[in-house]
């Protein structure tokens, strides 16, 4: 089968043209860019970006090397959140932000004049393999364990203002996704926000998690996509999501030749790698697609890169939320929390899910939803994009804490690690006391607290 996204070199500009044609330049769109928002620069919104893009595929005497370095640095700075895409009452898709995107990465950073990652390249070739992100994620937990030894509970706030390098450094702690690895420590913290004391089976320290009952003949199949974020840096949160999909019925298998979905890789302008990845995944869940069963993504990012791969996939593929939200979930104990939920770009604009993880909000006892400001809007993460521009990401994650901390909320949760990991990072700085989540260790906890009460 062809690769569905090898080069920018094949998508047919004559057609780019006519899609260029539909932008009427009404500007509806630039007060959900997030670029937009942070710097108040034109050629940072979509309109600009369209124009750019329009001077590079209609060349004329006037607009040629100049608007080609316009041209890079306004497509590299697109985060591809596609919120501009949901926003236009036009209709103009976001293929044309994609191409922009694709020729911006086709020229390497060092050549092109673009900021390079502020992590090493051998380091960024290496995240999307799940075993060196378990590594770096047990590196983060030690270091942020003697960070609060010496500086106290709030050493990312008041390390916030240092030096350039240093405070790089210090954003990258705090915005690696991390959640509880054991129930216990899940418990504890969650127990702490409800004020109350969950009593474990036997009061033993190694609770083993939800009891799951016989499989329903009717039960449907599920091939688990794990993903390498999820895989690597939330391996309690993967194991507990496995768990409150066996609980409502799910049976579940799990590919063993799985690997990354290649989003990363094609973000960071290696194709070849994307292409392996794409072909290897192909591989692993080939028997899925033939017989009909339902492949299972974790993360956002990973269940939109995977509809990306063609029609089987995108027929194929349910984002975790949106599969939990169809099923008879176990019953759920009373969770009086308020709680705020960010909608990932990945979910929201890439997948049109903004229902679903409400609805798997509302499903739980005693918890108010409560709705943060620019719900739309990118919180900043795009993946390597973080990476390149951090002062713009760091920005973004800040007004995104702030939107959700405004809310009164008890808990944030959500339900992509990129995002997880970038506003945890935002909250340390603005409001400390705010905790974020993956949407579904609340479902698990919730699901717990009904069992556990349950037990004679
Ligand atoms: S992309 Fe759509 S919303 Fe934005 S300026 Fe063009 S027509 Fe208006
Ligand atoms: S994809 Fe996001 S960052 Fe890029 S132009 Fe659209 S709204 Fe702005």
């Amino acid at each position: 089968m062809t690769d569905p996204r090898p080069s920018s070199a094949v998508m047919d500009v004559d057609h780019l043209d006519e899609l260029l044609r539909q932008c009427v330049q009404c500007g509806l769109c630039l007060p959900h860019c997030a670029t937009w928002l942070a710097t108040g620069n034109e050629v940072q919104s979509p309109r600009g970006r369209l124009l750019l893009l329009g001077e590079l595929i209609r060349p004329s005497d006037t607009n040629t090397a100049a608007a080609s370095d316009a041209f890079l640095q306004a497509f590299d700075q697109c985060i591809g959140c596609r919120a501009c895409e949901t926003a236009c009452p036009s209709g103009v898709p976001f293929t044309l932000l994609e191409y922009g995107q694709l020729r911006a990465t086709e020229v390497p950073p060092l050549r092109s004049g673009l900021p390079v990652p502020a992590v090493p390249g051998a380091v960024l070739r290496r995240m999307d393999q799940t075993a060196f992100l378990g590594f770096l994620s047990r590196v983060g937990d030690l270091v942020r364990g003697v960070l609060t030894v010496v500086a106290g509970k709030t050493w990312r706030r008041r390390l916030a203002g240092g030096p350039a390098g240093t405070g790089r450094l210090v954003r990258l702690l705090g915005s690696l996704p991390t959640s509880a690895r054991s129930d216990t420590e899940l418990v504890k913290m969650l127990d702490g926000l409800c004020g109350r004391e969950t009593q474990l089976v036997g009061g033993s320290p190694n609770f083993v998690g939800l009891e799951i009952p016989d499989h329903l003949p009717s039960g449907p199949g599920v091939a688990f996509f794990r993903g390498c974020a999820n895989a690597g840096l939330l391996p309690g949160t993967s194991r507990r999501l496995r768990d409150l999909l066996s609980a409502s019925g799910c049976r579940l298998e799990e590919p063993g030749s799985q690997d990354c979905c290649g989003a990363l890789a094609t973000h960071t302008g290696r194709p070849g790698r994307a292409a392996d990845l794409r072909r290897r995944n192909r591989e692993a869940f080939a028997g899925a697609l033939t017989d009909g069963t339902v492949i299972v993504a974790e993360a956002a990012g990973c269940s939109h890169e995977l509809k990306e791969y063609g029609d089987d996939f995108r027929t194929g593929v349910v984002d975790a939320v949106v599969m939990l939200a169809g099923l008879d979930l176990p019953p759920m104990g009373s969770v009086p929390l308020k709680v705020a939920y960010h909608d990932p770009c990945h979910a929201r604009h890439g997948q049109g899910i903004i229902d679903e993880p409400r609805k798997l909000l509302a499903a739980i006892g005693g918890l108010e939803i409560v709705e943060p400001a620019e719900p739309e809007v990118c919180c900043g993460s795009g993946g390597a994009w973080g990476l390149r521009y951090p002062e713009l990401s760091d920005e973004l994650g800040r007004r995104k804490a702030a939107d959700l901390a405004a809310t009164g909320a008890d808990l944030v949760v959500t339900s992509n690690p990129g995002c997880l990991g970038q506003i945890a990072d935002g909250l340390q700085v603005i409001a400390p006391d705010l905790p974020i989540l993956p949407l579904t260790d609340l479902l698990w906890y919730a699901a717990l607290l009904r069992i556990d009460s349950s037990r004679p």
